[in-house]
């Protein structure tokens, strides 16, 4: 996370209106991270699979809210975890995806669809 994050109180990350991933990150960091290091990467991975199969239940028959909520919580575990773990999701995202698709380079996947990119 760069300082600037870091530097953000609760309140001013709470406010942005598009929040980045690196300002979510140091959000969760600051509202969870002596939970979730005391809980550690495996039990914060179970919570993670718990709420996977919530966003699968509310694909599958909630509301457009429902939906809505699970994919944010989904997100939350997975960035959490990303915390413990000590990665950074907005470098890790860049360096992944920022040129492309790691599989063929290019913007839009010119991968067999046989193929994980
Ligand atoms: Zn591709």
């Amino acid at each position: 996370m760069s300082e600037m994050n870091a530097e953000n109180d609760t309140n001013d990350v709470a406010d942005l209106a598009d929040i980045s991933m690196a300002d979510f990150q140091a959000l969760i960091r600051k509202m969870y991270y002596t939970k979730d290091a005391e809980r550690g990467i495996d039990g914060t991975f179970m919570w993670l699979l718990e709420e996977i199969g919530e966003l699968a239940a509310a694909l599958r028959s909630g509301t457009a809210a429902d939906r809505a909520e699970e994919f944010a919580d989904v997100l939350a575990w997975l960035v959490t975890i990303a915390n413990v773990a000590e990665v950074d999701l907005s470098s890790a995202i860049r360096n992944k995806y920022g040129s492309g698709c790691p599989g063929c380079g290019q913007y839009a996947c010119q991968c067999a669809d046989s193929e994980k990119p």
